[in-house]
């Protein structure tokens, strides 16, 4: 065994048993202190640690099994060996007690003291590795529980968004990191799906093309960064970021069976509450949780297609009626309790028929597209455009009075009126018309009386010429 860094603490009153002793440990590669009483020995062994402690009994200050007490509490790891001129059964039985290592007595044998500290030293060493391994197994547990019980809730939370949170929050949880960001391919870029550390503004408008900066060419090559030090790195090396405090990063794919969605990209670690520098452990800990999250990923997408497709209609791509009578009802509700204002409009293509028996069927849902994409592009995100029936559209308008939704309908109408609608490759450019019904929610109109009002409208409409919109 390498003595060297093993420090050794004698403490003995008598100089020559100090000198002697100490001159030999020190011989055989220890470091070695000396104290001469109690307090001098318990004062040392507050500044430096110590590996083991040779403690004579019979100190002039206090009793030696005090100091041996003392010296555990400070060091509870500590081997200590006392000896003793005045060996008794009694006080034999107490070093056991404060688990003394060893017990010698004097005049000793120099060999059998050599080899006493020698064990003592190896038997410490053993227990500490096996201290050490018990806390690396109980982290590599803690590690494996995460992993479990993150996999069972991800895999329960169908909502995109939902999921994209609870991943980055518990990441930033279990591996004590101040900023983490999710990023979903989207239309060919990178987009945040989650954060945490990051301001809202870089939130919003982050789109990184695959190959860009770091988290693009993760997402281009499917590998994990890891980087100790932006600024020296090799192949990454830019000038760090005002918004890390470090300069370590990480930065791990989410792969899918067949693509890479996305990435997860961390930076200030923190241990014990200190900034820090990823490592490898935490890459393979951070790619397993990656797995589980792409899969949870890919189905709470493919849940999200589902739902989206049973409200939607196949051919215009509005919500489909079933939708608009749900929907319909719902906000209904929602204004008889709280007295917001609510709108609707009802438009129905003009003269559509004569298209249809002009130009053909499949040049009709055309039109029928290119309407719906204008209606679409006419309303706000909270307004809820529907395809009602064959050529007819309806837009619920929570929040809109009759003067808005008029405006709204009004741009619709002209919108349709400026289109050119195309009628093959030889065939005319031709113009459409609609006319439309405009309606505000009364107090004490049931649903079907609503629409029943914006649909006499539309007929009002259709009477006075067409291509109009009517209240
Ligand atoms: P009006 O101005 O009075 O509304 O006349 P119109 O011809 O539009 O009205 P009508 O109700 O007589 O005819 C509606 C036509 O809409 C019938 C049908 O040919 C056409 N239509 C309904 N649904 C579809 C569809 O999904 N695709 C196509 N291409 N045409 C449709
Ligand atoms: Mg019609
Ligand atoms: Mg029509």
């Amino acid at each position: 065994m390498d003595n060297s860094g093993k420090h050794i603490l004698l403490v003995d009153d008598e100089p020559v048993i100090r000198e002697t002793l100490c001159s030999i440990l020190k011989d055989e590669g220890y470091l070695v202190s000396t104290a001469e009483t109690g307090r001098e020995a318990v004062r040392l062994s507050l500044q430096k640690g110590f590996d083991l402690a040779i403690i004579d009994l019979k100190l002039p200050d206090i009793e030696g099994m005090q100091v041996l007490r003392e010296l555990k509490e400070n060091s509870p790891s500590l081997c200590a060996v006392l000896i003793t001129a005045y060996p008794t059964t009694e006080s034999a039985i107490r070093a056991i007690q404060e688990e003394a290592y060893e017990y010698i007595t004097k005049p000793f044998d120099i060999n059998h003291v050599k080899l006493v500290i020698r064990r003592g030293l190896e038997e410490k060493q053993l227990e500490n590795e096996n201290r050490r391994l018990l806390v690396n197994l109980q982290s590599e547990k803690e590690k494996l529980e995460t992993i479990l019980h993150m996999g069972h809730v991800m895999s329960s939370i169908l909502n995109l968004e939902e999921l994209a949170r609870f991943i980055v929050d518990r990441i930033c949880e279990v591996l004590k990191v101040r900023v983490c960001s999710l990023m979903l391919l989207e239309e060919g870029e990178l987009v945040i799906k989650a954060a945490i550390g990051l301001n809202e503004l870089i939130v919003r408008n982050t789109h990184i093309k695959p190959g860009q900066s770091i988290s693009g060419w993760v997402v281009e090559h499917g590998e994990a960064v890891l980087v100790q030090d932006i600024e020296s790195d090799v192949y990454f090396g830019r000038t760090n970021l005002p918004q890390y405090e470090t300069k370590s990063l990480l930065c791990l794919p989410l792969k899918s069976k067949s693509s890479v969605l996305g990435v997860i990209n961390l930076a200030d670690k923190t241990v014990a509450g200190k900034l820090s520098v990823f490592d490898d452990q935490d890459r393979q800990f951070l790619s397993i949780i990656c797995t589980y999250a792409a899969i949870a990923i890919e189905n709470a997408r493919l849940y999200g297609e589902i739902t989206s497709l049973a409200v939607t209609d196949g051919l215009t791509g509005l919500f489909n009626h079933r939708y608009f009578q749900t929907r319909l009802a719902e906000e209904v509700d929602r204004v008889q309790r709280y007295r917001h204002p609510l709108s609707l409009i009802m438009l129905d293509i003009d003269s559509f028929k004569k298209f249809n028996d002009t130009y053909g069927h499949p040049l009709g849902d055309k039109v029928l597209k290119t309407i719906a994409r204008l209606i679409k592009k006419n309303v706000r995100k909270v307004d809820v455009p529907c395809r009602y029936g064959g050529e007819e559209f309806s837009v619920i308008l929570p929040e809109t009075g009759i003067k808005e939704c008029l405006l709204v309908a009004e741009k619709i109408r002209r919108s349709v009126e400026e289109m050119e609608f195309e009628t093959g490759k030889n065939g005319p450019k031709v113009r459409m018309t609609i006319s439309g019904g405009a309606t505000e929610f009364q107090e004490g109109v049931s649903k079907a009386e609503l629409v029943q009002a914006a649909d006499d409208a539309l007929y009002r409409a259709k009477s006075k010429g067409k291509n109009r919109i009517l209240t």
